[in-house]
């Protein structure tokens, strides 16, 4: 059943790119044809014109037949690893174009029901084109594993930042705040919700600007709906208190705790993180030293707090309009320069993230953050090594450039 499904489901995402790619081809000669309309070059010029597209129609079609596969790409350094695989830079041999290579593992996400997320992330990626959105160039697959190539980003991720840095001040912070409005608007402008918006999830260009990434747990909205997420996914008060950690504090106000590495605090704070805010009534409460402006405490408040109060729920524009975000100018976020240039020297730099060793186990962090993907889990190093270019039809239109 699950093989009928998978290929139907294959068979007609085909199609569906089919003409999708019929419909955008006609629609370029189209627009090609109403700007020679209203211009006065000549009838020879406009022939050159035609013919130049045509031209550059059939390049576009030889490169999205081509199928790509791991060995067009070189693997360079580890840049991220989570429970399904592992995030790289690498280049494209060809172009030599950098990009990073998230990679994941077939049957781990097979044994944990993982395939429709998977799907969802790499559909939304394809599908979504924003500023704010991470922008994915192929997805592919093999025996083994499947790999989305995006764009890279070495500014790092936010975590990292926040790591590196400790604290930001309120006007770095609503920088990056009203980064992630805008990011999280427009996926919900395409029906999709993310599901596991976190601090690692958010990424920085090289200019400092912010991009949402991470997919796996998103959901189209018309599958689903939030209620059904809410009785699913929550957890309830006695699993939390069970998972707790005993002080419940963040490390670095737990002053009798060990030194931790970036890792383990990374860790650390993941853990602890949802069960503290999810349990705002008890925990939420605001450090004198912290100094917050009261336009900052009341925003948290009204994020922070149960559904029918909550800032948000009737569209973005409640949230944007809140005094904290006053001067801020909404359209101009992504032209003006942002609160921090990351130091990037050369498009091979990863000096902004964690350094991973080749070998290392997988990272069981994210966790308690999300629903079932951010489970803990082994990897099998004993495991044959990839065999490459055996696609199967499990994901939509494997091995397909998505733009020219
Ligand atoms: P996971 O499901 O394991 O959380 P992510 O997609 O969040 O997978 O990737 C893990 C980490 O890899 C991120 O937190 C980030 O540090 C890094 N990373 C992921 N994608 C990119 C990218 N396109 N550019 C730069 N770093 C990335
Ligand atoms: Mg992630």
């Amino acid at each position: 059943m699950e093989r009928v499904a998978a290929a139907k489901q294959f068979i007609e995402n085909h199609y569906r790119t089919q003409m999708k790619n019929i419909k955008d081809r006609k629609e370029r000669r189209w627009v090609l044809e109403r700007k020679i309309a209203s211009s006065d070059v000549s009838e020879e010029e406009q022939i050159n014109l035609i013919k130049d597209l045509e031209r550059k129609e059939t390049e576009f079609m030889r490169l999205k037949r081509h199928k790509i596969c791991v060995d067009d790409f070189e693997l360079l350094t580890i840049i991220g690893r989570g429970a399904f695989g592992e995030v790289r830079l690498c280049r494209e041999k060809k172009s030599s174009n950098i990009y990073a290579m998230k990679k994941l593992k077939k049957s781990e996400m097979l044994s944990r029901g993982q395939v429709e997320h998977v799907r969802a992330e790499r559909n939304l990626l394809a599908e979504v084109a924003s500023h704010c959105i991470v922008k994915l160039y192929y997805s592919f697959q093999d025996a083994e594993y499947l790999y989305l190539i995006m764009e890279y980003l070495p500014g790092g991720d936010v975590m990292t930042l926040l790591i590196r840095e400790d604290t930001l001040t309120e006007s770095v912070a609503r920088f990056y705040i009203a980064q992630s409005v805008l990011a999280i608007e427009s996926i919900h402008k395409h029906n999709y919700i993310h599901r596991d918006i976190k601090p690692d999830n958010l990424l920085l260009d090289k200019n400092g600007h912010m991009k949402l990434s991470d997919f796996g747990l998103c959901k189209p909205l018309d599958c689903t709906t939030l209620s059904a997420i809410n009785e699913n996914e929550a957890m309830d008060d006695e699993n939390l208190r069970e998972s707790m950690d005993v002080d419940g504090c963040f490390p670095d106000t737990d002053k009798g705790s060990r030194w931790k590495s970036p890792r383990e605090q990374l860790q650390h704070w993941q853990m602890n993180r949802r069960k503290l805010i999810v349990h705002w009534k008890n925990h939420l409460k605001f450090p004198e030293e912290a100094r917050l402006t009261p336009e900052a405490k009341d925003l948290i408040y009204r994020l922070l707090c149960d559904v029918e109060h909550r800032l948000g729920t009737g569209g973005a524009d409640q949230i944007k309009v809140h005094p904290w975000f006053k001067d801020v100018v909404w359209d101009k976020l992504y032209e003006m320069e942002a609160a921090f240039k990351p130091e990037v020297n050369g498009e091979l730099d990863t000096q902004n993230f964690l350094k991973f060793d080749e070998l290392d186990p997988p990272t069981p962090a994210r966790t308690g953050s999300g629903p079932s993907r951010k489970v803990i889990l082994g990897w099998d190093y004993t495991a044959e090594p990839p065999t490459e270019g055996t696609g199967t039809p499990m994901l939509a239109s494997s091995g397909d450039a998505m733009s020219p």
